[in-house]
């Protein structure tokens, strides 16, 4: 996952201050990790074969931060759970390449 600075909108380069700006970035990266853990249980669920829990996972981590990575998971989570319209309104939105 690429992230920015919200701030002065710089690279995040893994420091809990931004480089550039000096923003205090240890909340950003806190939502951070838990978007990756609900990215985690996603896969653990998929690897389960529990759409629903997959779904549910990320879902929460599309909403606590939107990347690419978050939206894949989501959208293919829809499409896994048949719903077609939601998935393909996130490939769309989000200009997703399935190839990837
Ligand atoms: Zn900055």
């Amino acid at each position: 996952m690429i992230y920015q600075c919200p701030t002065c909108q710089t690279k995040y380069s893994g420091n809990s201050v931004c480089h550039r700006c000096q923003t205090d970035l240890s909340q950003l990266i806190e939502l951070i990790q838990m978007a990756k853990d609900h990215i985690q249980e996603s896969e653990n669920a998929l690897l389960e074969n529990n759409i629903e829990n997959m779904f549910f996972h990320a879902k929460r981590a599309y909403h606590i931060i939107q990347t690419h990575e978050t939206a894949k998971h989501l959208a293919y989570a829809a499409f896994l759970k048949k719903d077609f319209t939601f998935a393909t309104s996130l490939f769309t939105q989000q200009q997703l390449d399935v190839t990837e």
